[in-house]
């Protein structure tokens, strides 16, 4: 092979096809190229240091260099590195995993189903929907319902049911998915509009929506407890257990997307148990391995796993899998992952430092830029806002979310923009003093992008 010179960034630029990444800054600005990570913190190839105050994308919860999860993934190499769980096979990492996920679900649940990432497991949650109804009776039971700014992933069915405009590029949503409203009080609420009046409009609008597509038609409701790649979004009070209500009535599923939410992140072990909803069925990803292998899993109530069982029938099987899903290397971290989570005290440190964090996430709040800080446990995001009493946002070529980001990125902090907001997800391993350092930095940011920005203004003017 002809070794290749040259800058990391400039041969990244070259070879690699960028997802998710905006191509004027991938011009302008580079890739950035990570070489290495020590608890909370990555280095780039520089050297320079950042804290990685969205642990990657919400997943790297254990920090970047942890023993444990390493060992336990090269022990399992050692001892049997990869298989599949097709034609009845299976191994052990994925039984005691399935039985661990069984033992801590948010409400009892009966089968584990083993994808490589969250995409594939709600695009196989919708398969076993439609087989399910498909095998009571009911094939007319083939539209889903999802949320605006709701995200469920990137294959073609998991970005048909995720909320965001930039799916029109392909062409998507398919025609069988509708959504309801994104449940954003600070953000959609009429003027003058109470909380509670809030959340009986999207009820009522939800159950319009169900009327009006028939509730005959419909195979699923897939909501995430706290919206992640939507900007945050914890749900408004009384809101999942008004919606669970309509679906209830309507024997429509609920399938609840915990991708982000699993596992710690709102501060309780499931979102699912933050905001008592009580779903037939959950998807879990990120968290599972702590990021350290690929790897999502759907959990199906007996009821759900009874219905499926009986639509298997008439094939004598359950025609659906993946040639890596349950692989043994991937269970074995995750078995790991999980026992640090719950017994090993990461999940304990979220509830130990997430007060600290909401208190400086809240904190900011009073900055001229911010005009909501919301967030739960150790998730939060801060909507930028030119004018905090009418709440409209800066003009969109100013791309002021993304000039934070950017501006953070020099600071030593990589955090994300979202629309007109900024998300932080930190690791589950920080601490307070790292919490400190962390928002210390945040500050100083909003300053220097508000000084930035206003300077631009006078010199327009
Ligand atoms: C990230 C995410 C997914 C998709 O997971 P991938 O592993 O990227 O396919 C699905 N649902 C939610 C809520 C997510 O945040």
């Amino acid at each position: 092979m002809k070794a290749s010179t040259g800058r990391w960034e400039d041969r990244s630029l070259a070879s690699c096809l960028h997802g998710f990444s905006h191509l004027g800054t991938l011009r302008d600005e580079g890739p950035l190229i990570v070489e290495r990570g020590e608890g909370i913190y990555v280095y780039d190839t520089h050297n320079k240091r950042y804290i990685e105050g969205n642990s990657g994308l919400w997943n790297i919860v254990a920090g970047f260099n942890n023993k444990t999860l390493i060992e336990a993934g090269y022990e399992q190499l050692c001892r049997f590195p990869a298989y599949h769980t097709f034609f009845g096979r299976n191994n052990e990492p994925a039984i005691l995993l399935a039985e661990q996920l069984l033992s801590i679900a948010p409400v009892p649940m009966s089968k584990v189903f083993f994808t490589n990432s969250g995409s594939e497991a709600n695009d196989s949650v919708v398969k076993m929907l439609w087989m399910i109804h498909r095998g009571l009776g009911q094939p007319e039971r083939r539209k889903l319902i999802s949320r605006k700014n709701g995200y469920h992933g990137t294959t073609v069915m998991a970005a048909s049911l995720t909320g965001k405009d930039y799916n029109r590029a392909f062409g998507l949503p398919l025609d069988c998915v509708h959504f309801a409203d994104c449940p954003h009080y600070w953000r959609y609420a009429k003027p003058g509009e109470s909380e509670s009046n809030y959340v009986q409009r999207l009820v009522t609008n939800l159950a319009q929506l169900i009327e009006a597509e028939g509730p005959d038609t419909i195979a699923g409701f897939f909501a995430e407890p706290v919206m992640g790649a939507g900007g945050v979004v914890p749900p408004p009070e009384g809101y999942f257990s008004a919606i669970q209500a309509i679906l209830r009535k309507y024997d429509i599923p609920f399938v609840a997307d915990e991708v982000i939410c699993g596992f710690g992140r709102t501060g309780k072990l499931w979102g699912c148990l933050t905001y008592d909803i009580e779903p037939d069925i959950v998807v879990v990803s990120k968290c599972l391995t702590a990021g350290y292998y690929p790897m999502g899993a759907i959990l199906l109530s007996e009821e759900m796993h009874a219905k499926l069982m009986q639509a298997c029938q008439e094939f004598e099987e359950f025609p659906h899998g993946f040639t890596g899903g349950g692989n043994p290397v991937g269970c074995a971290i995750a078995n790991k992952a999980l026992e640090l989570i719950i017994e090993g005290g990461l999940f304990d440190n979220v509830v130990a430092v997430a007060p600290r964090f909401q208190q400086r996430l809240r904190g900011l709040s009073d900055h001229p830029m911010v005009g909501e800080a919301r967030g739960v446990g150790l998730m939060g995001a801060l909507e930028i806002v030119e004018d905090k009493r009418t709440k409209a946002p800066y003009a969109a070529p100013l791309e002021v979310s993304e000039q934070i980001a950017k501006t953070a990125l020099q600071h030593g902090l990589i955090i994300r923009p979202i629309g007109d907001a900024v998300i932080l997800a930190p690791p589950f391993i920080i601490t307070r003093e790292q919490i400190d350092e962390l928002f210390d930095i945040v500050d100083a940011v909003l300053d220097a992008v508000q000084d930035r920005v206003e300077q631009d203004r006078s010199a327009a003017e």
